[in-house]
């Protein structure tokens, strides 16, 4: 998985997931807290440095906090100094999807959970890892499940 990856998902289509979850945003809105709901399902972004996992690098999984996907391992969480979750990798290729975007005049790439499409953040080609990918990603729309 390599930027080059990420570009053509965005482009042409990310890999399907194994299962889909559909609701409204009627019933997303019973399920999710106000901030949640902005985040995921209205495209918002926290403050930097103001979310639960920012700093926070206790061993765990993260799963979508709308569909409780598992989406990225804490091994792959680095301190990118951004004030937002970083992660070098998702857990699976197929649990997030790619989407090309271009607001606030910007062309970024969006990242979304492929099984519920919340909004999860954006990914960068200037990660540290082997694959030199950052997913950047709001606390709001993650839920640490368990320990690995
Ligand atoms: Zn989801």
């Amino acid at each position: 998985m390599s930027w080059k990856d990420v570009l053509r998902f965005a482009r042409q289509g990310s890999p399907a997931p194994d299962r889909r979850v559909e609701k409204s945003d009627e019933e997303w809105r019973k399920l999710l807290t106000r901030e949640q709901f902005a985040i995921t399902r209205a495209k918002g972004t926290e403050r930097p440095f103001a979310g639960e996992y920012c700093s926070s690098h206790e061993p765990g999984v993260y799963a979508c906090v709308c569909c409780k996907t598992v989406l990225f391992y804490s091994r792959e969480k680095f301190e990118s100094g951004t004030g937002w979750p970083s992660f070098t990798r998702p857990a699976a290729a197929n649990v997030v999807s790619y989407h090309e975007d271009t607001s606030y005049g910007m062309e970024r790439v969006e990242v979304l959970c492929s099984v519920c499409d919340a909004h999860l953040g954006h990914v960068f080609p200037d990660g540290p890892g082997e694959n030199g990918l950052r997913y950047c990603i709001n606390s709001a729309s993650l839920v640490r499940v368990s320990t690995e």
